[in-house]
């Protein structure tokens, strides 16, 4: 048996795969249900309505989109920015365009570390000479 803080409301709780307690799973299915709701009603609705409209916030609302819990392809105006270039996404960190830059770069960076490694080695042996 393993106790945890609850990560939402900080309730010591049972822990049993998930990071947040009970009652607040269960507040978030209501909540999801909520938004469900309300998207079907109001199928052009954007994140804004939509926490304006249930009570989720709007930072709940992409988190939940985040984490997959809401499926939007449906509802074309629930898009939030992009962490990275702020384009309006879907799903996910990242829109479709960084998502792909970026597992671009880190194959590129793989690549460029490995190269990279004699260079390093020299750098450190030329530390204490004068440059
Ligand atoms: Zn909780
Ligand atoms: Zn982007």
């Amino acid at each position: 048996m393993a106790l945890a803080n609850c990560r939402r409301c900080g309730r010591l709780f049972n822990k049993t795969g998930h990071d947040v307690c009970p009652s607040c799973i269960h507040e978030e299915e209501n909540k999801i249900a909520e938004i469900r709701d309300y998207l079907r009603q109001h199928p052009l609705a954007n994140i804004y309505e939509v926490s304006q409209g249930t009570r989720a916030t709007y930072e709940e609302i992409v988190d939940l989109i985040r984490r997959g819990k809401l499926l939007l392809r449906q509802y074309p105006n629930m898009t939030y920015p992009c962490e990275r270039c702020g384009a309006p996404t879907q799903s996910g960190q990242l829109c479709m365009n960084c998502a792909q830059e970026l597992s671009a770069e880190i194959q590129m960076g793989e690549r460029k570390y490995s190269a990279k490694k004699p260079y390093k080695e020299n750098r450190n042996t030329g530390f204490y000479s004068k440059e």
